[in-house]
């Protein structure tokens, strides 16, 4: 079954066929990845809009297969929520961020909050507040150390699982970033009930910032809205120097792109910071 599995990841992008295949090619590939350790996880500074200091990092899975090559998260997290292993992914980088953190630490290396993506599906299982403080107590780490991100599809969600498991988590101290800000349908009665410490502005808003008005306009709107509900503000996608003057304008808290960054291995990290300049 195996060789048969990968013949068929020849016709990889061609016909109609090809999604229903690569899907079960790479679900199939995705379960053998876990246990053979082929993913790993990337970290992108964050940085303070203000000082320009490091303020934390975001998690982010990678994987390459030894012969499919790279499948970025684009493709293989949707697959991991329609095969069931995205709950197995979550914990896993749960974990991985929390010890990688402590790692640096041990040699020297302070950053101050891992954020960690969680998708909406495992939201609907009640055991992720106890998971998060397990991996927390494991690691010794203080829970505002950790912050878990997640999108306006959590919202949609109007179960009784998720709304429990939202609150559980912010009473553990635990960080709640609310990511892609201003794509999905986040309604802002909604956005007002879950207690989120902070909203994070989809890149797509200051993609075109001199052309596009609109979208100025929305991220302004967006850095106002955290503004008043007293949580942090955080962009991403920064990557040119006259996007973070207008955000440090507009009273944007964190910054976060490849200005400063692309995401790192944990090996490559300590010799990027050593060369940042942080004024
Ligand atoms: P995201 O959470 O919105 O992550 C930001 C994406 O933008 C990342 O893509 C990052 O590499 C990219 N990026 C960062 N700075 C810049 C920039 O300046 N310019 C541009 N053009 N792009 C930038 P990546 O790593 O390919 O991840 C894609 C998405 O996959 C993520 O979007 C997230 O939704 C999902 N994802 C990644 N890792 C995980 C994970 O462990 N769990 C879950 N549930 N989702 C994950
Ligand atoms: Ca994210
Ligand atoms: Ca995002
Ligand atoms: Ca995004």
């Amino acid at each position: 079954a195996k060789k048969q599995a990968r013949g068929s990841f020849r016709f990889f992008g061609k016909g109609a066929n090809s999604s229903v295949r690569e899907r079960l090619v790479i679900g199939s590939a995705l379960r053998e990845a876990l246990q053979k350790k082929q993913l790993y996880l990337a970290y992108q500074p964050q940085i303070c809009a203000l000082s320009g200091a490091l303020c934390g990092v975001e998690a982010l899975s990678r994987w390459h297969h030894p012969t499919l090559g790279v499948i970025p998260p684009s493709t293989f997290i949707p697959i991991a929520e329609e095969t069931g292993q995205i709950e197995a992914i979550g914990l896993w980088s749960l974990e991985k961020s929390c010890e990688q953190i402590t790692i640096w630490e041990q040699n020297a290396i302070y950053v101050p909050i891992v954020s960690v993506n969680m998708s909406a599906v495992h939201f609907g299982s009640l055991d992720l507040p106890e998971q998060i403080v397990c991996i927390l107590k494991k690691y010794n780490l203080a829970p505002h150390r950790l912050t878990i991100e997640i999108t306006e599809s959590v919202m949609m969600r109007q179960d009784p699982e998720t709304t429990a498991n939202l609150t559980a988590i912010r009473n553990i101290g635990v960080g709640l970033s609310m990511d892609d800000f201003g794509t999905g349908f986040s309604s802002l009665s909604r956005l007002a009930q879950i207690p989120l410490t902070e909203i994070k502005i989809d890149r797509s808003f200051i993609e075109d910032f001199e052309n596009n008005i609109s979208s100025l306009v929305v991220a302004e709107a967006a850095i106002n809205i955290g503004k008043r509900l007293g949580i942090k503000v955080v962009t991403e996608g920064v990557e040119h120097k006259e996007q973070e003057i207008k955000l440090q304008e507009l009273g944007c808290d964190i910054l976060q792109g490849y200005l400063y960054s692309k995401p790192l291995t944990a090996q490559d990290f300590p010799r990027w910071l050593a060369a940042f300049p942080s004024r």
